[in-house]
């Protein structure tokens, strides 16, 4: 059951180390990203559909904001009852 088509050893070590499924790897950096408001991030500002995930860092980065905006966003889209938070 565990092996299905599309299970990933990425996603086993994940699950190993975490418990959670649900982690991420940063495309640019490759820092984990357990946070589920930094992947909710990704999803609201990249697409529902996002392959490449970015952490808080390269995020602020590719965004050209720094980190405590980007926070600041994730605080706003909660306040708007964005599901993806
Ligand atoms: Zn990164």
């Amino acid at each position: 059951m565990l092996f299905c088509v599309g299970f990933s050893m990425d996603m086993l070590k994940n699950i190993h180390l975490r418990g959670n499924v649900d982690t991420k790897n940063c495309s640019v950096c490759g820092a984990v990203i357990a946070n589920k408001n930094h992947i909710g991030l990704n999803k609201k500002l990249l697409g529902r559909k996002v392959e490449r995930f970015y952490c808080i860092d390269c995020m602020a980065e590719y965004f050209e904001i720094t980190t405590e905006e980007l926070l600041d966003k994730i605080e706003d889209f909660k306040a708007q009852g964005c599901g993806l938070f």
